[in-house]
């Protein structure tokens, strides 16, 4: 006997109904807190045959550097990596180079340096139009 119109409709119901319930499918987990994937797909387009190491294996692992401010130990989290290259976009050869305080106080000197560049280049001007004028 063919399946009334009423019938088929409940069956879809109960399917999208399991379907709602069962999870949907997630992203790859983490392997481990110092070890993430590598979503290729949010890296910033590079030309390149190869990409770095972390890029061919396919995660994102703690790595150890020097900073070159203060000369300490720091280690560059995986979870720090995926942000830089995934979310701001960092260019897939990029590298840790200083430590969090000393980037922050490196992003600092370089405003100060741009607002009295400005303000150098501000009174230039006027100067140069106070001759003209
Ligand atoms: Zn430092």
């Amino acid at each position: 006997m063919p399946k009334s119109g009423k019938q088929r409709r409940a069956e879809l119901v109960a399917r999208r109904k399991a379907r709602a319930a069962s999870p949907e499918p997630r992203p790859a987990a983490p392997i481990s807190d110092d070890e993430l994937p590598v979503d290729r797909a949010q890296l910033k387009p590079f030309n390149s045959y190869s990409g770095p190491e972390w890029f061919v294996r396919g995660t994102y692992r703690d790595v150890e550097f020097r900073c070159r401010d203060c000369r300490q130990e720091h280690t560059w989290t995986a979870r720090a990596q995926k942000w830089y290259f995934e979310e701001a976009k960092g260019v897939v050869w990029g590298q840790a180079s200083r430590c969090r305080d000393c980037s922050a106080k490196e992003q600092l000197r370089r405003a100060e340096a741009r607002r009295v560049w400005a303000e150098g280049l501000a009174k230039k001007r006027a100067r140069q139009q106070e001759e003209q004028g």
